[in-house]
């Protein structure tokens, strides 16, 4: 008895001082946010990638995504979580379910004067990076969120929504010239790829698309930058700050492409973020003081790894479709006499004349097209909005332990809290 007493001691206390020591060498955090993102979607990207991804060496655990309105939660919800440790009601963004203002990890971050940056693929005032650095009670308000956002001061804003800065009388929907507003508050503004790779600054608002940023099967990738090429310039600029950084980065297309039952649409979009995984994970091993946190906010469509009553799954048969659902019924649309040539076209898959007319019949006959693409793939969808599973957690770096097993969302801020040693009370 007395030896274990004294083993258990000896463990203490070789244990708690390494803790402590690793915990004291957070100084960036790097926060990746699949968006839509579940166990689903991991298995069916490494069938399509043909091995394992870059996320498997880091795997964790397990986060609960339910919010405090329902077992399956919205982005809002989910976000709020993972951004202020509480869960609230779907649509709310970092604020109680009774209306009161959340603190968030990233005004926490600023508190202790680390340099701050949100990164997505789609408005920059959507709700996950919304639930960052603004509080308001409906997601839907984004002409709200937009000011809310350049009041914060965060260093680096990347992805879409040029709309919600521009004035109504200029076709925008803000209420006044908010990008006049934010060159005023010593941000450089840039347009597009080049003006971003050129930017010498370190506080830039970069607006690529008039709302959502293109899909990754469909980017011009000589405008819009990609997702990995965002990252690596919001790191450059971030890690030249003395005190550390915060950075959010959103594959925000995968949940995009979930709801339209878009497989194809979801494995190009989890390419694009595996690859700004990479970036992150590689300017990690360089610093040794920075944790690369991958968590995704919910599942989006009920996603599965085979389906129909078949024993089988062809994921890696995605690589032969070339454009969106969405982009080939538009095509279609223009020409429907030829449907079946063009989606034969741009997915080589065949439809019969029957399956064809059904699809043209279905309300949302995009979804049709894909759901009907993913049954001849085996894979299933069952929903066309969220669903309740439980989704994989990644980690890398000084306090990755913390993430292990079944974690809650609101883990991910409270852990991250105190990693950083920033608080999320209010002061
Ligand atoms: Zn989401």
């Amino acid at each position: 008895m007395r030896k274990i007493i004294a083993l258990c001691i000896m463990l203490c206390y070789f244990y708690t001082p390494h803790v402590q020591a690793e915990q004291s060498r957070v100084k960036n955090v790097i926060l990746m946010i699949p968006d839509g993102f579940s166990t689903a979607y991991a298995t069916n990207y490494r069938w399509y990638k043909g091995r394992n991804t870059v996320m498997d060496a880091f795997l964790v655990g397990m986060a609960r995504t339910y919010s405090a309105s329902s077992k399956v939660t919205d982005s809002a919800a989910a976000g709020t979580a993972m951004a202020t440790g509480v869960k609230t009601t779907n649509g709310m963004i970092s604020m109680s379910p009774d209306g009161k203002k959340l603190k968030t990890i990233l005004e926490a971050a600023k508190e202790e004067k680390k340099a701050t940056g949100l990164v997505v693929t789609a408005t920059i005032t959507h709700a996950t990076p919304a639930v960052f650095a603004a509080h308001v009670p409906s997601r839907w308000k984004e002409e709200d969120i937009a000011p809310q956002m350049l009041q914060q001061q965060i260093d680096v804003l990347l992805g879409g929504g040029l709309a919600y800065f521009i004035p109504k009388k200029e076709g925008g929907e803000s209420q006044t010239d908010l990008i006049d507003e934010a060159k005023k508050k010593g941000y450089t503004f840039v347009r597009n790829k080049h003006q971003l790779l050129a930017a010498q600054e370190e506080k830039v608002l970069g607006l690529f698309a008039e709302k959502d940023m293109a899909p990754e099967l469909e980017r011009d990738n000589t405008i819009e930058p990609s997702l990995a090429e965002m990252t690596s310039a919001a790191l450059t600029k971030l890690s030249k700050h003395p005190q550390g950084f915060f950075l959010m980065v959103e594959g925000s297309q995968i949940d995009k492409a979930g709801h339209h039952h878009d497989a194809a649409w979801a494995m190009k979009d989890i390419e694009a973020f595996e690859d700004a995984v990479e970036k992150a994970i590689e300017f990690a091993k360089q610093d040794g003081e920075t944790l690369v946190v991958v968590v995704g906010d919910h599942d989006t469509g009920g996603f599965s790894v085979g389906g129909y009553g078949k024993y089988e799954a062809n994921p890696q048969l995605l690589h032969t479709v070339k454009k969106t659902g969405h982009s080939m019924m538009k095509e279609i649309e223009r020409d429907e006499n030829h449907a079946k040539e063009i989606i034969k076209h741009y997915t080589n898959i065949s439809f019969s004349k029957k399956e064809v007319d059904a699809i043209l019949r279905a309300e949302k006959e995009d979804i049709a097209l894909n759901t009907a693409i993913s049954k001849k793939l085996l894979l299933g969808w069952t929903s066309t909005v969220h669903t309740g599973v439980d989704v994989p957690v990644y980690a890398y770096g000084p306090g990755r332990e913390l993430f292990r097993g079944l974690i809650q969302n609101t883990d991910v801020a409270l852990h991250l809290a105190k990693l950083m040693g920033v608080s999320l009370q209010k002061t």
